[in-house]
C-alpha cells in the first residue's frame, strides 16, 4: 500500500474532525494544520519514475489518497483535475478516495467519469454518526462509481446503515474509534450492530481500531494507539478475519511510552528513552 498526499492541509468539515488526526500531528510539528497547500515533492507520486525508469509505484499496488486532507476540498480544485489524469494514466493502481465532502463529488469529478467512473478507483464516504450517514451515503449511492465503500470513523455514535447495505452497491464497511487527542467513547455495542447488519447484507466488514476510549460491559477502557488495533482484531467483529500479520507489534514498555497516542506499533525506534 502508498500513501498518497498531493496536497496537504484541511478545514474543518464536521464533528467527525473535531479530532483530526492531520491538526494532531501538525501540531507535534509545530506546523498549523488548517494551512492548505500542494506537496510539490509528492504530486507526481503515482507517475514518478525511477531511474531505470520503471514507476516507483509498482503495479498492483493500491494508492491511498489525500490522508491529510480531503480530496474534494474546495482550495484543491485547481490541482484536482492532474490527479484524475494520473489515475487514468496508472490503470494498474487501485485508488481509494476518502472524503466528507460527499455533497462534492459530483462536481469534482472528470469529464470522462462516464457512467461507471474509473475502474480503478474506490470512492469512499466517512459517516461518523447517523446524521452524517444519511446527509452522505444516498450521495455516494447516486453519483456514477464502479467501487464504493463506508467508513465509519471516528465511530462517536450508533449507526444502522441497512438501507444503504441493502442497497448491494457498498463493497465494504470499515470502522475505527476515535485516537489521537479524541476521547468521545466508541461502544462495544454500536460495533456489533453494525458488524451484525453488514453480515445480513453480506458486505464485507472491517473494525480496524477501538479508539483511545472503548466501554464494554459497562466498563470503559483507555487504549494507547498500537493496541486498539489489536484489540479491535481480537473482538471477532470483523469479516473476513483480520490477517494476524498485519497486526501492530507490542512490547511490555508501550504502556509507558511518551508517543503512544501516535505510535502505530513497536519497531523499537528508541525514542520512548528506555
Ligand atoms: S475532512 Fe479529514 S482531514 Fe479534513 S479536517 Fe476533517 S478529519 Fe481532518
Amino acid at each position: 500500500m502508498f500513501t498518497w498526499n498531493p496536497w496537504h492541509g484541511c478545514r474543518k468539515f464536521s464533528e467527525g474532525c473535531e479530532n483530526c488526526y492531520m491538526y494532531y500531528l501538525d501540531k507535534t510539528r509545530g506546523n498549523d494544520g488548517s494551512k492548505i497547500y500542494k506537496v510539490k515533492t509528492n504530486f507526481y507520486l503515482p507517475v514518478a519514475r525511477s531511474r531505470d525508469k520503471a514507476y516507483k509505484v509498482p503495479a498492483g499496488t493500491q494508492v491511498h489518497v489525500c490522508l491529510t486532507s480531503d480530496f474534494f476540498l474546495e482550495e484543491a480544485d485547481k490541482w484536482r483535475e492532474e490527479c484524475w489524469q494520473m489515475m487514468k494514466t496508472r490503470q494498474d493502481l487501485e485508488f481509494f478516495l476518502i472524503t466528507k465532502r460527499a455533497n462534492r463529488i459530483r462536481e469534482c469529478l472528470p469529464p470522462d467519469w462516464g457512467d461507471s467512473g474509473y475502474p480503478n478507483v474506490t470512492l469512499t464516504i466517512t459517516a461518523e454518526n447517523q446524521k452524517r450517514a444519511d446527509e452522505r451515503i444516498p450521495i455516494l449511492l447516486a453519483v456514477p462509481a464502479a467501487h464504493k465503500g463506508v467508513m465509519v470513523a471516528p465511530f462517536i455514535a450508533p449507526v444502522n446503515l441497512e438501507t444503504y447495505l441493502a442497497s448491494a452497491k457498498i463493497e465494504f464497511v470499515y470502522a475505527d474509534g476515535e485516537n489521537y487527542e479524541g476521547t468521545r467513547p466508541l461502544h462495544y455495542e454500536w460495533v456489533k450492530s453494525l458488524s451484525e447488519q453488514c453480515a445480513r447484507h453480506k458486505v464485507p466488514f472491517e473494525f480496524f481500531g477501538t479508539g483511545n476510549v472503548f466501554v464494554k460491559d459497562g466498563r470503559e477502557y483507555h487504549i494507547c494507539k498500537a493496541y486498539q488495533r489489536i484489540q479491535a482484531a481480537r473482538s471477532n467483529l470483523s469479516f473476513p478475519p483480520s490477517d494476524p500479520a498485519t497486526l501492530p507489534r507490542m512490547n511490555p514498555r508501550c504502556a509507558t511510552c511518551p508517543r503512544n497516542a501516535q505510535c502505530n506499533g513497536c519497531r523499537n525506534c528508541g525514542k520512548c528513552k528506555f
